[in-house]
């Protein structure tokens, strides 16, 4: 850690925290530090907690025991540390979750006007910036279901940028693609990393990990087994189950 790290307030700090559903232990004793600026890429069998975690992060799910910190606000009980912590955090799901009756743009502008009490001509105007950024300004005036998979993943991620989040987290955002529309939405993603998003993403594109984490956090069986800088966790995975996930995924 440099001197400057030291001193600065982590984007996202997790400290011995564990989560149940029911009797089911499903994360255990999670400790992960993510700086603002950081790329995480988080891998790891189907089953492994990696939804789960990403979803702690903006309290869709409670953990029970440890600790989360959100830029400096502690996740707890206290609705208004949640939603100050949900202003932060943008979130973009497998299934894109556009609301399918509102137009593009009115996808966009829905929460900068109703949560942000923007104007209707400002929250346009943001909604076409990042419209232009996720490169599909010309879709803005036509509904979901007139777009492609990848398109419509664009959109999701530019209507979460319309909220200003300082960090956004990905759950398998390129999962429910046919391949011919995975590298539009990597791309938008690489563009975002390039600009110093603080991003959190769950994806089995090692290809993306490669090229865009700055760590890698490979989880198995409700734990983070290893992180580590890419080149590390590709040429030298320390765990077994790490190896045997990289023979089959890659
Ligand atoms: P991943 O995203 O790595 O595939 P998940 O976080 O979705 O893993 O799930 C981890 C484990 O928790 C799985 O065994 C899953 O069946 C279980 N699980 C997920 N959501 C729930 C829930 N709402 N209630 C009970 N069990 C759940
Ligand atoms: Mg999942």
């Amino acid at each position: 850690m440099t001197a400057a790290s030291a001193t600065r307030t982590p984007a996202i700090r997790i400290e011995g925290m564990s989560k149940w559903y029911g009797a089911f232990q499903v994360l255990a004793d999670i400790d992960l530090t993510v700086m603002p600026g950081d790329r995480l890429v988080v891998c790891g069998p189907s089953g492994s907690g990696k939804s789960t975690l990403i979803r702690c992060i903006n309290r869709l799910e409670e953990h029970q025991e440890g600790t989360i910190t959100v830029d400096g606000i502690r996740l707890d009980e206290n609705t208004r540390n949640i939603d100050a912590v949900r202003k932060e955090v943008g979130m973009v799901f497998q299934q894109f979750n556009l609301f399918p009756h509102l137009t593009i743009l009115e996808n966009c502008t829905l929460a900068p006007r109703t949560v942000r009490r923007m104007s209707k001509s400002d929250a346009e105007a943001r909604a076409m910036h990042y419209l232009h950024k996720v490169r599909i300004p010309e879709q803005a005036g036509k509904y979901p279901g007139q777009l492609s998979g990848g398109q419509q993943q664009r959109v999701a991620i530019a209507r979460s940028l319309c909220m200003d989040p300082r960090i956004m987290l990905f759950d398998e955002p390129t999962s429910a693609l046919d391949p011919e529309m995975i590298k539009e939405v990597l791309d938008t993603m690489t563009d975002l990393a390039q600009e110093g998003m603080t991003m959190v993403v769950v994806t089995h594109e090692m290809g993306f990990a490669r090229r865009v984490a700055d760590r890698v956090v490979f989880m198995d069986r409700g734990r983070i087994v290893e992180q580590k800088p890419p080149e590390d966790f590709f040429n030298a995975p320390e765990h077994p189950r790490t190896k045997l996930f990289l023979d089959q995924v890659l």
